[in-house]
């Protein structure tokens, strides 16, 4: 070995100076591929470019109020394996209510107005899973029905936001796998939760990894703290920080596996945090639709964890939008259409306390990664290991959760267990 990493000062924990494997990224997927490694009785070393763990999840204090700036939600509850790791752990979990509130111009909408829009996101969701049976894909716009009302350019907007990209920029194919029923919340914060998942892990971190070089035996892994050489590597970083070459690969990783990288597009989809004692919404943890004027939140999550803060989301539309613009236009944008909806009075004393700006993040550059029409394999085709010694995970490469820190853990820990079974049947 050329150079050796230092100890990291900061911690007892001992960083191996040639793990078996070394792994890049200290989000979910990171986090989870260490405990699983570490389980099977390997070494890790885990490097991280940031200043902390968590990656896109991580919880931050307002008001002495914990809130978080990425990840919250804990969706697809029967299949995610941080529910169930959080169960058994005896973590603070709780349902997320299905019943939401709908608003028409400022006033709490009628039982028939809320009828007619669960209508419509049902005939949306019946139409896009019949169509993705077919062979051809398509952007998955072009599958909504006719026929939703006025309310189905709303059930087009709320995909759109969590997709992460306008419906017509996304697979059709790719679109009805996410698994979205059955959400729950954790108190303290998602971001919370995954970091006490990663506390005591051989984690290195404001160790930005440059380089990867696979042309001799095992990996040589080239880093901003120094080089390590270990048997295998687990590259978690998102395909967005990929994309940019932040990494460099020695020699160039094969054609199929850069056209899968570089296939994906950015989905951004941001958080304004909002301090809003007064807001009309009442019960914790529900979601407000509210219609009736020119504007509307492209999202809302109303009274987080019981408390005076809100979500106010921004899809990738208007998100890219305000990068043209200062850094004080999201607030002013939510205050805008709040005031369309309730008048200026029920804004007195809302605060906008942040805006998120992952999309920017040298360290995410989107918030995940969504597959554009006609490119839905290739979340599969980044499974297969690299010459038996390079693996890919994080949220990028889940089916069935992507986008999503429940994924990013599920791939992280299936790229763990495939590297596991193949050094132990090389002893
Ligand atoms: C605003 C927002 C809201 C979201 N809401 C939800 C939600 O409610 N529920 C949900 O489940 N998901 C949600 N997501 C998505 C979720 O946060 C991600 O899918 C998940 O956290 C990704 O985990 P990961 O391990 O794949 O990647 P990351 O968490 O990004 O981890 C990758 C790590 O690699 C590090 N890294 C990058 N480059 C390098 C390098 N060169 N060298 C070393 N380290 C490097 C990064 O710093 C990072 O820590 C949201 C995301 C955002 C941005």
């Amino acid at each position: 070995m050329r150079e050796s990493v230092p100890l990291d000062s900061s911690s007892a924990i001992i960083l191996s100076q040639e793990p078996d494997v070394v792994i890049v990224g200290a989000g979910s997927a990171g986090i989870g591929a260490a405990r699983r490694l570490l389980a099977s009785g390997l070494t890790v070393t885990v490097l991280e470019a940031r200043n902390r763990i968590g990656g896109r999840t991580v919880t931050r204090s307002f008001k002495g109020h914990p809130v978080d700036l990425g990840a919250h939600w804990l969706h697809a509850g029967p299949i995610n394996p941080l529910v169930k790791l959080g169960f058994e752990r005896g973590e603070p979990l709780r349902r997320a209510p299905t019943e939401g509130h709908f608003y028409v111009r400022g006033k709490p909408g009628s039982r028939a107005q809320s009828v007619a829009l669960d209508r419509a996101f049902a005939m949306a969701d019946r139409a896009m899973t019949q169509a993705a049976k077919a062979r051809e894909d398509q952007p998955a716009a072009k599958s909504l029905p006719p026929g939703m009302g006025p309310l189905g350019h709303r059930v087009s907007d709320i995909h759109g936001l969590v997709s992460g990209r306008p419906l017509d920029e996304v697979s059709l194919h790719d679109f009805p796998s996410m698994e979205y029923a059955d959400n729950l919340f954790i108190a303290g914060g998602l971001g919370d939760y995954v970091g006490r998942l990663g506390k005591d892990l051989p984690i290195r971190l404001n160790a930005a990894v440059h380089a990867i070089d696979w042309s001799g035996q095992g990996v040589q892994v080239d880093s901003s703290v120094g080089t390590l050489r270990a048997k295998a590597a687990i590259v978690t970083t998102p395909m967005t920080v990929l994309q940019a070459d932040a990494i460099r690969f020695a020699p160039a990783l094969p054609d199929e596996v850069r056209e899968a990288i570089h296939g994906f597009t950015r989905g951004v989809y941001e958080h304004v945090i909002l301090h809003w004692p007064d807001a009309p919404f009442k019960g914790p943890d529900r979601l407000a639709t509210l219609i009736g004027t020119h504007r509307s939140p492209p999202g809302l999550l109303t009274r987080i964890d019981n408390t005076p803060f809100h979500f106010f989301e921004l899809d990738q539309p208007h998100a890219m939008h305000f990068d043209r613009r200062d850094v004080h236009a999201p607030a002013r944008f939510a205050r805008e259409i709040l005031t369309e909806h309730f008048g200026h009075r029920a804004l007195r004393n809302l605060s906008v306390m942040h805006a998120t700006t992952w999309r920017n993040d040298p360290w995410s550059r989107a918030s995940w990664a969504v597959i554009p029409p006609g490119l839905a394999p290739i979340r599969d085709s980044l499974k297969a290991p690299v010459a038996g010694r390079i693996w890919f995970a994080g949220e990028a490469l889940s089916r069935t959760q992507w986008g999503t820190a429940g994924g990013a853990w599920e791939e992280g820990e299936r790229a763990a267990g495939e590297i596991a079974e193949r050094l132990k049947a090389s002893r």
